[in-house]
């Protein structure tokens, strides 16, 4: 092989990389032993292996970083108070990162005034607020976003033999769910849109919440308090494909997620719209969602929705999702015939053929009948009533649009219910919303993104 030109410089790191894998194959050999390898344990010797590998690693990146100085710039810094703090020293701390522990010593300053310090190296780390290296503080969020905290400190340990407990797994997801969430409002770089149709689902689902986090809020409990708050979701696909009976389905990989406990209520003397109208238009421009030739927005009858949908998407064909429409007049069913009665099925499926062949007028006469005496029918019947123009079913499948794909209702619970909705959990509705924006950002496929944009700004000083 021929040798590349030696730079000056060069020698002292070839020499170091050369040291240090002679000291990984030393330690290998020392952990396999002589003699025959058929007998060995392979998971004890690799999980060994690696650790002791990434043990001489850390101890070579603890040499390298703590052999550098320059932190040390000048006998002062400014504080964020305004005020200069002073140089008082190096100062050693212990972080947890991929390859294990290690003790990084850090040029430390004071500011009186605040009587607190900083190190501005933490910064420039992206450490500041932690004693989890970035690596790590990313497996924690990838981790948190998939499962629960606990089963998030297990699977830490365990594939990457990185010791977080539970409380902190919590609090580092948290934290850069607020960063996350954070970064979703600032940053919104339009795309081209992904076909000639798109389309924008929103829904909501309620997220059980601490009682000390409701204390005055109405809700639907029977004396009036309420157990949950309500996440608005956001949800954005392309269905160019089709099935074997040739209806459109949504695209794999088409769908992304923005959701948060907001309001979508504005009121006519508002300037702005509500915060999550806001969020629908962010995710829309994100997706080219308003740049389609052809866009439609699907929902349940919820007001909110459709104001919102008038408000920020004049234009768009609006589409009650034939799933919840469905869903509704079998709730009907159930409330006229009681829980699974044949007569009741029968009623339902009556309804539902109806509404799939575009006869509303026939529903709502059906509706009428037993409005007068049933509470759930009268509530449908004006569910219907309202939304009409919505469910104009056989005329939206002639122009080859999506009307019940699923997407919605599935929104929900992947990109909520999934994680946020399991037995016994109870959420602070910040600490919700930092791990449904942890959440939505890692299913949407921008957590790469947003990676690349938090080393940058740590890098360049601005984290
Ligand atoms: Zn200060």
């Amino acid at each position: 092989m021929p040798k590349s030109p030696t730079r000056k410089g060069e020698e002292p790191k070839k020499g170091f990389s050369e040291a240090f894998a002679a000291e990984v194959v030393t330690e290998i050999d020392a952990l396999v032993g002589p003699g025959a390898v058929d007998g060995l344990d392979f998971e004890a010797i690799e999980t060994a292996a690696r650790r002791r590998a990434l043990a001489i690693a850390a101890r070579a990146v603890e040499q390298r970083f703590n052999a550098d100085p320059s932190d040390h710039r000048s006998p002062t810094v400014a504080c964020r108070c305004g005020r200069q703090a002073r140089y008082a020293g190096r100062r050693a701390k212990t972080f947890q990162s991929a390859l294990g522990e290690l003790t990084l010593e850090r040029a430390y300053y004071h500011c009186d005034a605040c009587d607190a310090g900083f190190c501005p190296r933490d910064r420039a780390l992206g450490v500041q607020r932690s004693s989890l290296s970035p690596a790590v503080t990313r497996m924690v969020g990838l981790a948190a976003a998939m499962v629960s905290f606990a089963e998030g400190s297990e699977l830490m340990q365990e594939l990457a033999g990185v010791p977080v407990d539970a409380k902190q797994v919590e609090r580092t997801a948290e934290a850069l769910g607020r960063e996350i969430a954070q970064d979703e409002r600032a940053v919104v770089e339009p795309e081209l849109p992904g076909a000639p149709t798109m389309y924008l689902g929103m829904d909501g689902t309620g997220v059980p919440l601490r009682a000390s986090e409701l204390a005055g809020r109405a809700g639907k409990q029977p004396d009036g308090s309420s157990k949950t708050r309500e996440v608005k979701l956001c949800t954005v696909w392309t269905a160019e494909g089709r099935d074997d009976d040739g209806i459109p389905v949504r695209d794999p990989g088409s769908v992304s997620y923005s959701a948060a406990i907001e309001s979508a209520a504005s009121r006519d003397t508002d300037e702005a719209p509500s915060e999550f109208a806001q969020r629908a238009d962010r995710e829309a421009r994100r997706r080219g969602f308003d740049q389609a030739e052809r866009r439609v927005v699907l929902g349940d009858g919820a007001p909110w929705i459709w104001n919102l949908a008038d408000e920020q998407f004049p234009g768009a064909i609006q589409i009650v999702d034939l799933y919840h429409a469905k869903g509704h007049l079998w709730d009907v069913a159930k409330a006229i015939y009681g829980a699974g009665s044949d007569l009741g099925e029968q009623w339902a499926k009556q309804r539902r053929d109806e509404l799939d062949e575009g006869k509303i007028d026939t529903v709502l006469a059906a509706l009428q009948v037993h409005a007068q005496a049933n509470h759930e029918a009268r509530k449908c019947l004006d569910y219907v009533t309202r939304n009409q123009s919505r469910m104009r079913y056989p005329e939206f499948r002639a122009q080859g649009l999506c009307v019940s794909s699923g997407v919605v209702e599935a929104g929900c619970k992947v990109a909520i219910g999934t994680r946020l909705k399991r037995p016994g959990m109870h959420w602070t509705a910040a600490g919700a919303d930092a791990i449904i924006a942890l959440r939505c950002c890692k299913l949407s496929g921008r957590f790469e993104d947003f990676w690349e944009r938090r080393s940058s700004a740590a890098i360049a000083g601005t984290g």
